[in-house]
């Protein structure tokens, strides 16, 4: 295995670099001066979350679906990949692309790390434990997944995608690390992509009924978007390759109504709350035991939900245009 040494102006590759997750770090490795590749298919992502990067120098962008095979002339050292659709809603619009981005995807990122000598990060999921039987979760763990269910498409692909991480990392062929994030929220979510944190802002800022499924009592830990970023470059950058997945997330847990009353608190005009069916298969309780992040890569999350909220209301009140709030709002109360 030849491994390139990291370096500041590395050319690292970001795999949906133009979604929520991917344009921040884009933006967080362009500040530490290395050169950026953002590979997007704009299936999910979006060129808005890119466009104050385009200016920049170090910053170029491959339109491409991960699904066809990759290939760039230039030097990489090092891929992120974090290509997929994340939200239940949008990986079941086509769970069948979903599982091909995880496993054809994954294995053609890992191709073009092997062919370069390039590190490779993998960003796993929570998902791939499932509704787990034990709490909170650790690494060894192995889950609790329904492979015949609609989330199937999404946490089988990913447990695949492992298993090829640490397949080719045994072999010798590429330096493969692999992130299990938890649940992420702050600025650039989708507004309509259906998870709890963008749902529940919008909702509240457009004075529409906030939508809880189930009984609210099912529980998430949630971590800020800058928190997981740092996690994940901790990770590629970690010496030597831990050889184990990790973790990465806020161990403080709460439930879906506890974060429907921070929003409220937050939005004090939103007092309504709709109780709507439980999706299929949706986990009851989700919490990172995140030891091993903590021992290996000395990182830990820094944010609290409640302060990481208030940027991400921030933000979404000056992302959807006042004229649209208001619009949203006569609607909501003709409805009434
Ligand atoms: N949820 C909810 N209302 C919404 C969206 C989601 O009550 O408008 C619930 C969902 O059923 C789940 C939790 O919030 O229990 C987190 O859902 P999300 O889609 O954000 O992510 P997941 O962790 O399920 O992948």
């Amino acid at each position: 295995m030849q491994i390139r040494d990291g370096s500041d102006g590395d050319t690292i590759v970001v795999a949906g670099g133009a979604g929520f997750l991917g344009s921040h770090l884009c933006e967080k490795l362009l500040g530490h001066g290395h050169g950026v590749i953002c590979v997007d298919s704009f299936l999910t992502g979006s060129q808005k979350n890119i466009a104050h990067l385009r200016a920049n120098q170090g910053f170029s962008l491959i339109e491409h679906d991960i699904c066809d095979p990759l290939e760039i002339d230039e030097q990489i050292d090092r891929i992120y990949n974090l290509a997929c659709a994340a939200s239940p809603p949008s990986y079941q619009a086509d769970p069948f692309h979903t599982m091909m981005t995880c496993v054809k995807g994954t294995g053609n990122l890992l191709l073009l790390a092997e062919q370069h000598g390039a590190r490779f990060l993998q960003a796993s999921t929570s998902e791939i434990y499932g509704d787990p039987e034990i709490h909170p979760q650790t690494e060894e763990y192995r889950g609790s997944v329904n492979c015949t269910g609609p989330r199937a498409c999404y946490d089988e692909g990913k447990r695949a995608a492992e298993a090829l991480c640490f397949d080719l990392f045994r072999l010798g062929r590429v330096d493969a690390r692999v992130a299990r994030l938890f649940n992420t929220y702050g600025p650039r979510m989708q507004p309509d992509d259906g998870r709890i944190v963008s749902n529940l802002v919008v909702q509240a800022l457009s004075g529409r009924a906030l939508t809880l499924y189930g009984t609210g009592h099912q529980t998430r830990s949630f971590c800020y978007v800058s928190d997981m970023i740092r996690g994940l470059v901790a990770l590629m950058e970690r010496e030597p390759n831990p050889a184990l997945p990790i973790n990465l997330g806020n161990p403080d847990e709460f439930s879906i109504c506890e974060l429907a009353e921070m929003v409220q608190r937050e939005i004090p005009t939103s007092k309504d709350v709709v109780y709507l069916p439980l999706p299929i298969d949706d986990p009851r309780r989700r919490q990172p035991d995140i030891r091993r992040a903590v021992d290996l890569l000395d990182w830990r999350p820094e944010i609290p939900l409640e302060e990481g909220l208030r940027h991400t209301i921030d933000w979404f009140k000056q992302m959807i245009r006042p004229a649209d709030l208001q619009l949203a709002r006569l609607e909501a109360a003709s409805a009434v």
